[in-house]
């Protein structure tokens, strides 16, 4: 007789996210804090980590306990790796684990490389790219003891595809995609999976103050011709974080403008 197919599928997804403890890094504004309210809709408990704007992390905390959410604040500068392990142990202590870790916190420093700083690179390097390391070092232990996890990272569209003054962001966000792929590998027998997610240009408050005429050029270079959503972030996070067959990917939302 042949081999037989095993057909006794072991469901490691999530079809809800009740019971689940997620951090989201950054995640007092922007896509952060959609992605941190999205969680909480489907059932999670959520650690929104903030940095230094604590009534805006009090109002998204607010907000989802409004719709009847669980969630709570907590301060960290993610690229220090001891406000990072504080972030980690004191969620650890107050929930018990930490199932889902969405890396979201980024800054930009866009200058060309003939003009950019030592400083610059390394601000953008330490908060992209460090905090990854920081936050997911700190928490992978946890995450094997229970046989769980999802490590969702948000890169970019500029880690793929370059961008003119950003050589720094291009930089860290390419790295979290080689350290995502890694990352997975190293854990996909243990009921972790590793991915990230690309955002091209999203609209969010940033983005939307940019001059009109920059803006425009920029939309029209988007095959589908719009900004995407930050709800369209947060999709592909809980689609990655409900599939468990899913690792060391990097989800593209973008609109068509990097195939
Ligand atoms: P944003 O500036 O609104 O949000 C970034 C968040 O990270 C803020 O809450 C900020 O306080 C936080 N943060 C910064 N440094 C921190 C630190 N040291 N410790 C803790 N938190 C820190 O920007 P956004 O557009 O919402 O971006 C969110 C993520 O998505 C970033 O990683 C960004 O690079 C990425 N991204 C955004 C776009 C876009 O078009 N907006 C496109 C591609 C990727």
């Amino acid at each position: 007789m042949g081999t037989t197919l095993n057909t006794e599928v072991k469901k490691s997804t999530t079809s809800n996210l009740q019971g689940k403890v997620a951090i989201v890094t950054g995640g007092s504004r922007g896509i952060g804090s959609i992605i941190a309210k999205e969680l909480a809709r489907n059932g999670a408990e959520v650690v929104i980590n903030y940095n230094s704007n604590v009534e805006a992390a009090s109002d998204v905390t607010q907000e989802i306990e409004d719709f009847g959410g669980k969630a709570s604040y907590f301060q960290a500068d993610v690229s220090n790796s001891e406000e990072a392990r504080s972030l980690v142990e004191n969620t650890i202590e107050a929930y018990g684990k930490v199932d889902i870790l969405v890396n979201n916190a980024g800054i930009t420093r866009d200058r060309t490389f003939k003009k950019l700083s030592e400083k610059e690179w390394n601000e953008v390097i330490n908060v992209n790219l460090n905090s990854v390391f920081n936050t997911t070092s700190t928490v992978i232990n946890a995450m094997l003891e229970q046989g769980f996890g999802r490590v969702i990272n948000i890169s970019s569209i500029i880690g793929q595809a370059g961008g003119f003054g950003q050589t720094n962001y291009a930089a860290s966000k390419a790295g979290i995609i080689g350290f995502t792929k890694s990352l997975a590998l190293e854990t996909a027998r243990k009921g972790i999976t590793v991915n990230a997610v690309c955002p091209g240009f999203i609209a969010t408050e940033m983005v939307e103050a940019m001059p009109e005429k920059v803006l425009d050029n920029m939309i029209s270079a988007i095959p589908m011709n719009r900004l995407g959503q930050t709800d369209e972030i947060a999709d592909a996070v809980l689609f990655l974080i409900n599939n468990g067959y899913v690792t060391g990917q990097c989800i593209n939302v973008n609109g068509g403008l990097y195939m």
